[in-house]
């Protein structure tokens, strides 16, 4: 006997969220494996924070002044290429600023009149190619021994690094991270206003397809609009040694100023145990997984220029505004709105810059002066605030097509108010749209924790799609699930029964085997013990060759729960009527035909309770969500994968609905109305994300997948409408689909009496006086009953008209020859037959008037047979 295990899976799935989760709290601590104790890892600090304190600027990088990680001349890192970086950095800041800016750096001009943005915040994104510096430097030649973290095998190789170039073009996007508030420094040299700064950079390799993630750690100078970033890790602490990195004199002093001030403030918190500072200058994204098997990854120097703000209204230039002062305007308008009149805020411009001392790559970004404006503009990218503007816009768009699709939904309800119409919608076409909902919900509640300046828009969204699914969606399924409840106690029954059978079968079988065994044992006493093995065998065969052969005994075939189509050949004796289930006649039992002898080996009916679908609707919801937080940091042809195949699950809502068209040959569940608007509606965030440059996510365009997911959905409708005007099950073959009344049968002349409707010629009402069926209309003392008997002859040869009962009005159809051939009626009476519908009890209506009908009653108008549901 079966149990029930499924209460084992709960805990499974909870096993499986604590495994999968991301545990942030406990990793960043072990991300200093090599060190044991948080004590020496801040003793290391203080001791390099030390070293930068006591340096001063064109200190030899080997001297013995610049003791720190990853300075060692015995490591091997490329440092004698650093003046050239350096050069090659003030290079790109002289073309951005001209000669105002090459005075600024030497801290000569402390304001040039630039129209630069002061505050950085946003997404850069732009070309990298590899840097002209490139050839006259050297590669450098790592003392792999000193990576201690790979060994075992005694393998290390450059190739195996993490974040290293090989290619010769990429891309790379930039977003700088905002801070709580900018870190301002009291210091002597106040000249530059120097913030520091963080960022977050993807490199991308187009010749490989690797995709590398980094954050970077730096300081930037507004009035030079120059930023300069580095890595750190364990085997070099660039944060330490950043102000060397510095192109002049004077800036240095203000990156080493800054960053006393900010390194000695974290080391502070350090100590007070503040865990978000405990490995605050991590340059690996995945910082919180804690991996064993993780190769060392390629440091990288970014210096980041910016350019001058182009676009700028003429006008807006020449007039009284500097350029300078008309971009704080704009910038400060963009942060603390007051409404006033202001140009849209030009994009942010930067050349980059980008040194790598242990791998020895050095990349650029694409643009002028060493490529047309047309290949590459270096890295471009909106500001944050004009980002979150367009973001709040695009919410509100969001927001509509969620509302639109509660309208439709709402509507779709109304329609399918009556449990006839509310039969025929597929429960698991309603809870995909639902799930689809309550996943954007809980991604919305997600988004809104880390995209902090659209907190209130994402709510919002979150609560109108939490409304969709909780107030509409799960009301709508609960109908669903109720009124399909018999449908389910049927099929329910029916396994039951098969099983049943297959036992009984079984035990009949053996019963067999022993029988013939006893009766040769009987016959031939004396031959047993010469060939016992001979005599084992054989019956055994004979058996299983016997056994499709015994149901037939016994057997109810499963099919006899559906009525026969009219088209074949019915018993006149109507007493042997079919039972089937009716839906809104729930408590309408059906008798069960075949009784079983013994019910203790009745097979249990399994059965689940909606309270059981709802927990399980909430934990998949729960561990899709898991599943994808944890996806977000797998390697990105994985992730892409994972994210395509998910949406593709998603947008295959229509398909339960197809499936069940199929099974119950029915068609036009749900309204054109609701079907479309939810295809069209349910694209928009696909299309969004992978269809537009901007988006919130900063997601990647990705054209080819969205095409597929548009193309499926709507393979997906076309099916749907197919079977609304074809037929439902015109796709799939004849043995497929359990049977299925027909309510449009080919009408012959020559099948008289036994498939025509009732009243097809004086005739045919008169040779089956016997029919109760047919004596019933004539029997109801109702003058359109006995109308409907009536069938009036009409001119046109392959045409007959009735009367509809239910309008009174004339129904013409077509009827085929006694000669014609099945094919002439596939072909032009395909939609002529959609016109008019044909009930077991042989009563003939016109589609509309029928259909309407059984939204409300499942049984015949005239005769009050029950009808099968449509
Ligand atoms: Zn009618
Ligand atoms: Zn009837």
């Amino acid at each position: 006997m079966a149990q029930d295990r499924r209460g084992i899976i709960i805990p499974l799935l909870i096993i499986g969220f604590i495994f999968f989760s991301p545990d942030p709290a406990r990793s960043p601590a072990s991300r200093f494996q090599e060190r044991p104790t948080i004590e020496d890892a801040i003793a290391e600090e203080q001791r390099s924070l030390g070293v930068l304190q006591n340096s001063s600027y064109g200190d030899a990088i080997h001297s013995s002044t610049l003791n720190l990680t990853g300075l060692e001349p015995d490591r091997g890192y490329a440092w004698e290429a650093l003046p050239r970086i350096r050069d090659r950095a003030a290079q790109q800041l002289e073309y951005a600023l001209g000669d105002a800016g090459r005075q600024a750096l030497e801290g000569e001009l402390m304001d040039p009149d630039v129209s630069l943005y002061n505050n950085v915040t946003g997404f850069l994104h732009g070309q990298w190619v590899v840097s002209k510096a490139q050839e006259e430097v050297a590669r450098p030649h790592l003392n792999l021994s000193s990576y201690a973290q790979e060994g075992r095998s005694g393998e290390r190789h450059l190739s195996r690094f993490g974040r290293n170039i090989t290619g010769s073009a990429g891309m790379v996007s930039i977003r700088f991270r905002e801070r709580e508030q900018p870190v301002h420094y009291s210091s002597a040299v106040d000249a530059y206003n120097a913030t520091g700064i963080g960022a977050e950079m993807s490199l991308k390799d187009t010749s490989t397809g690797d995709e590398y993630e980094l954050q970077l750690q730096g300081t930037y100078l507004p009035s030079l609009g120059q930023a300069i970033m580095t890595t750190t890790s364990e085997k070099y602490a660039g944060i330490f040694m950043l102000p060397h990195f510095a192109l002049s004199q004077a800036t240095f002093q203000e990156a080493k100023a800054l960053l006393n001030d900010s390194i000695s403030r974290t080391i502070e918190r350090q100590k007070q145990g503040d865990t978000t500072a405990l490995n605050p200058w991590a340059a690996n994204v995945e910082a919180s997984v804690a991996n064993p098997f993780e190769h060392p990854s390629c440091e990288l120097i970014v210096y980041l220029q910016q350019h001058e703000a182009s676009g700028l209204p003429a006008a807006a230039v020449s007039s009284a505004f500097r350029p300078s002062a008309l971009v704080s305007f704009l910038e400060h308008e963009l942060r603390f709105p007051t409404g006033a009149f202001m140009p849209t805020a030009p994009e942010m411009r930067f050349s980059m810059l980008a040194f790598s001392p242990d791998c020895g790559y050095i990349l650029e970004s694409k643009g002028e002066p060493d490529f047309v404006p047309q290949e590459g503009r270096h890295l471009a990218g909106p500001k944050l605030e004009v980002l979150y503007r367009n973001g709040r816009h695009h919410l509100l768009v969001f927001t509509l097509a969620l509302g639109a699709q509660i309208i439709l939904l709402k509507r779709q309800m109304n329609e399918a108010s009556t449990p006839s119409t509310r039969s025929r919608i597929s429960f698991y076409s309603i809870s995909i749209l639902s799930l689809g909902d309550g996943f954007t919900t809980m991604t919305f509640l997600l988004i809104s924790l880390f995209i902090t300046g659209l907190w209130v828009n994402l709510m919002g969204t979150a609560f109108i799609a939490f409304v969709s699914v909780s107030f509409f969606g799960m009301r709508f399924i609960m109908d669903i699930w109720t009124v399909q409840a018999p449908e389910r106690a049927r099929r329910a029954r029916e396994v039951a029964e098969e099983e049943r059978q297959r036992r009984e079968r079984l035990v009949a079988a053996l019963e067999r085997i022993r029988a013939e065994r006893r009766a040769r044992q009987a016959t031939t006493p004396a031959t047993t013990a010469e060939v016992p093995a001979h005599g084992d065998t054989m019956p055994n065969a004979n058996a299983g060759a016997d056994l499709p052969a015994a149901p037939h005994s016994d057997a109810q075939p499963v099919s006899e729960s559906l009525p026969l189509p009219v088209t074949a050949q019915r018993p006149i004796d109507t007493g042997a009527t079919p039972v089937f289930m009716p839906s809104d006649q729930d408590r309408l039992e059906p008798v069960a035909q075949t009784q079983t002898a013994n019910p203790g080996t009745e097979p249990e009916l399994r059965m689940s309770s909606f309270g059981s679908l709802y927990t399980k609707f909430y934990l998949l919801l729960l561990a899709t969500l898991f599943i994808s937080l944890n996806a977000s940091s797998w390697p990105a042809g994985i992730r892409r994968v994972y994210f395509t195949s998910l949406a593709l699950t998603y947008l295959s809502f229509w398909i339960p609905q197809i499936h069940r068209n199929v099974q119950r040959n029915c068609r036009h569940a749900l309204n054109w109305e609701f079907v479309l608007g939810q295809s069209v509606l349910r694209l928009v965030p696909f299309a969004y994300f992978y269809g537009y440059e901007h988006n919130v996510l900063f997601a990647k365009r990705d054209y080819y997948s969205l095409t597929i997911l548009a193309v499926w959905l709507w393979i997906q409708v076309v099916i749907l409408g197919s079977q609304e005007l074809v037929g439902p099950r015109w796709f799939v073959g004849k043995d497929w689909a359990p049977p299925a009344y027909d309510y449009h049968p080919v009408l012959r002349e020559d099948e008289e009496g036994a498939t025509m409707p009732i009243g097809f010629s004086e005739a045919t009402a008169s040779s089956a006086p016997t029919s109760p069926l047919v004596e019933r209309p004539a029997s109801l003392s109702s003058p359109t009953a006995r109308r409907s008997s009536v069938a009036k002859e009409s001119k046109p040869r392959g045409k007959r008209v009735f009367d509809c009962a239910i309008c009174m009005q004339d129904l013409e159809v077509p009827v085929v020859d006694s000669g014609g051939s099945s094919d002439s009626t596939l072909t032009g009476g395909l939609l002529a037959r959609r016109t008019y519908m044909v009930t077991p009890c042989r009563h003939i209506f016109h589609s509309n008037c029928l259909e309407g009908w059984m939204k409300y009653r499942l049984q015949c108008p005239i005769c009050r047979e029950t009808l099968p549901p449509l």
